[in-house]
């Protein structure tokens, strides 16, 4: 639109100096028409916009001393320039001539009818919001702090019930109250990413737009930059050089996408959804209607107290691992020894032949010192099917929202790391309900420190041989180590990245469920399955990699020094004898690349040689003699923290469409991995543990 059709929008309007012009925006169905019904009454009439079928509705109400004639403009979720709706609606209001925009808000419907706010507050045109359905909202069980929200979005707030005509005098007297005492300090619009707030800086500074220009240069190129083109042609108008604005506007934009990798529609859109969450957060108080308790609200009562929440979380996590351990520590006991049985019957019955050496050195001790902790893996996965069809993980998202918050991660990031304790591939999957991409990455670079399944035989080998009864307790002390490290992370990566935004979420509680057995057991069957075609493909084949590289060149002792894997181990093994390992274990943890399945395998293949010992030793009599406590405990952790598996990186990189991200996560998983293994090697033996 060029300067002259304005000011004739603005004539058209026909406004007399008595008069106050009221703009009511607001969503479909947020109440607008009723909420201009109950001012006007019968003094209103319904004509159509200009040129086009869209009804348009004007009335006049007499009310504290002054006329104010309302228009009801229509419904919109944007100001964007997409329908014809939204066009209507943005010209009338950027026109200059409304006195107030009353911007009519779906209290019960906060997050969605906001984003409109946003870009109304954006516009900075002098805005009261009017909160409707308050009693919806109240019905629902939220408090609204109508009182905070003002003095968070620096406008007036008013909660209306229009139907029963609460409220709307007292929107009316706050706008008069607006034009007659405008105020001074702007309203809070979002901020955006400081690579954007700083390009937008930069290009205030150049683009010069006229003195006299109705709309605020940064919300024009705001605007543009989110390729809105009547924004930018209006820059381009009221810019010093019109076609210089063009072209720096579309480098900028070039510029930013590839600097985020982001479209920059996306990216701004992200940024108001962030401040919205934030402000609801702060604003939204939900209460329990008093009526009907059930059984859901008694049991939370207690799940969800203020000090027993987290104490019970953590209980039935550590009751988790003592099942998980125990019970399935006797099942375990019967395939260990099958295997081993077989191991002997074949050695018995096979000729001495390359064969022989790969089943027994490298498939056998491979594949089935991983298979052995099937029954472990089953029982992890009932109980935590049981906890998620039950509808305590949803309470435990709950609790640890606080927390995760305090930590500078998005709440919502809790559950794709809950699901990292099963398999961090689905889990960096899940972070796509995160709306921001700050949020997004930052969940999916700390997701791999969330001990998958595949951890759990190291744990449970390592354990099993130098903790005894205190098993369950150490593995629960690995699981914390990685969330403390994700969550000290977060917080780290969050300071150096990203600046600090405050971003929240409604988290829904289901009712509990009994979980039903056929669930549950479906559950099961679908994470054994996954690990025993594990077993079956990618370990068995690194099973006989890392036989071959401990047989090459043929003919020396298997598994010895002058084999291929062990001159590679020992060209690593500097690497890593401040953590105290070995060539072995640093030979098992670049395997453990493939799947972290493997590095119990490796283990098994390479300890258990013969000529490492005098017998043949099981994997465990043989970790028992290579490694203290101190360095078990110190590869456990390493094992958790360092390079998470092949699969994983390449769900890295799919999901965040970066190499960048991508290799740095690696490279700091490899590097704070490193860092706890040194840290609590040196420790531990300075204090003369191990
Ligand atoms: P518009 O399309 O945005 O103009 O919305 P309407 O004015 O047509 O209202 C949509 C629906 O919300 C109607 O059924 C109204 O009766 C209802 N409504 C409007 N205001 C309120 C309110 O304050 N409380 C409740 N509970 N319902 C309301
Ligand atoms: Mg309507």
């Amino acid at each position: 639109m060029n300067p002259q059709r304005e000011t004739k929008a603005i004539n058209e309007l026909g406004k007399t100096p008595q008069e106050l012009l009221i703009a009511l925006a607001g969503n479909p169905n947020s109440g607008k028409t009723t909420f201009f019904n109950q001012l006007t009454g019968a003094h209103q009439h319904v004509g159509n916009w200009p040129g086009v079928t869209v009804e348009r509705k004007e009335g006049t109400v007499d009310i504290l001393g002054v006329r104010f004639r309302i228009v009801d403009l229509p419904g919109i979720y944007s100001l964007s320039a997409y329908s014809q709706e939204e066009m209507i609606a943005r010209d009338f209001l950027i026109s200059g001539g409304v006195d107030v925009v009353v911007n009519v808000v779906d209290a019960a419907n906060l997050e969605r009818n906001l984003y409109l706010t946003m870009q109304l507050l954006e516009l900075g045109v002098p805005l009261v919001i009017a909160l409707n359905m308050i009693d919806e909202a109240e019905k629902r069980g939220q408090h609204i702090d109508t009182a905070k929200m003002s003095r968070l979005l620096g406008v007036p707030v008013v909660p209306t019930q229009a139907r029963a005509g609460i409220g709307t005098d007292r929107v009316l007297a706050e706008a008069l109250e607006l034009v007659r005492q405008p105020r001074k300090s702007r309203p809070h619009a979002t901020r955006y990413h400081p690579t954007i707030e700083a390009e937008i800086t930069r290009l205030e500074k150049t683009l010069r737009t006229a003195a006299d220009c109705p709309l605020p240069s940064r919300w024009l190129i705001v605007k543009s930059l989110e390729g809105d083109e009547d924004a930018l042609n209006r820059l381009a108008v009221w810019a010093e050089d019109g076609e210089a604005a063009r072209a720096s506007i579309e480098s900028t934009r070039r510029h930013l996408e590839t600097h985020l990798g982001e479209s920059l529609e996306t990216v701004i859109a992200d940024s108001r959804y962030g401040f919205i969450e934030g402000l609801l957060r702060e604003v939204v108080r939900f209460k329990k209607a008093r009526e009907a308790i059930t059984i859901t609200d008694r049991i939370d009562a207690v799940v969800l107290h203020p000090w027993l929440g987290i104490p019970i979380f953590l209980a039935l996590v550590l009751l988790t691992f003592e099942l998980t351990f125990g019970l399935g520590g006797l099942v375990s006991g019967a395939i260990e020894e099958a295997v081993s049985t077989l191991a002997a019957h074949l050695r018995a019955v096979l000729p001495d032949t390359p064969l022989r050496s790969l089943l027994l050195e490298g498939v056998i001790p491979g594949v089935g010192g991983v298979v052995v902790f099937l029954p472990n893996i089953c029982i992890l996965f009932a109980a935590i099917s049981f906890l998620e069809s039950s509808g305590y993980m949803a309470r435990a998202a709950f609790l640890m929202d606080r927390l995760m918050h305090a930590m500078g991660l998005h709440g919502k990031s809790f559950i794709p790391m809950l699901m990292g304790f099963g398999c961090n591939v689905p889990a960096i999957m899940a972070t796509r309900t995160l709306e921001s991409f700050e949020d997004r990455v930052l969940t999916i670079m700390v997701l791999p420190l969330m001990s998958c399944s595949a951890r759990l035989p190291i744990y449970i080998l390592f354990t099993g041989v130098f903790f005894g009864r205190r098993a369950a307790l150490v593995i629960f002390s690995l699981y914390a180590l990685g969330i403390i490290l994700a969550v000290l992370s977060g917080k780290l990566l969050r300071r150096v990245f990203f600046a600090e935004t405050s971003s929240a979420f409604v988290m829904e509680l289901p009712p509990y469920r009994l979980p039903t057995l056929k669930g549950t057991a479906l559950d099961v069957w679908e994470r054994a399955w996954i690990f025993l075609s594990k077993a079956g493909t990618v370990i068995l084949a690194a099973s006989v990699v890392v036989w071959a590289l401990g047989s090459l060149p043929w003919g020396v002792p298997f598994g010895s020094e002058q084999s291929l894997a062990g001159k590679l181990g020992k060209l690593l093994e500097p690497l890593v004898a401040p953590l105290g390992l070995d060539w072995r274990a640093a030979v098992a943890l670049l395997f453990g690349i493939a799947a972290k399945e493997i590095v119990v395998s490796t283990l098994g293949i390479l300890y258990s040689a013969p000529s490492h010992a005098a017998e043949r030793l099981s994997t465990a009599d043989a970790v028992a003699r290579s490694f203290t406590p101190l360095t078990a405990y110190a590869f456990m952790a390493v094992s958790l923290i360092y390079v998470p598996c092949a699969a994983t990186i390449a769900a890295i990189k799919r999901e965040t469409n970066s190499w960048k991200w991508t290799a740095f996560t690696v490279c700091y998983t490899v590097c704070l991995a490193y860092v706890v293994g040194l840290v609590i090697y040196q420790v531990g033996r300075v204090l003369g543990v191990g």
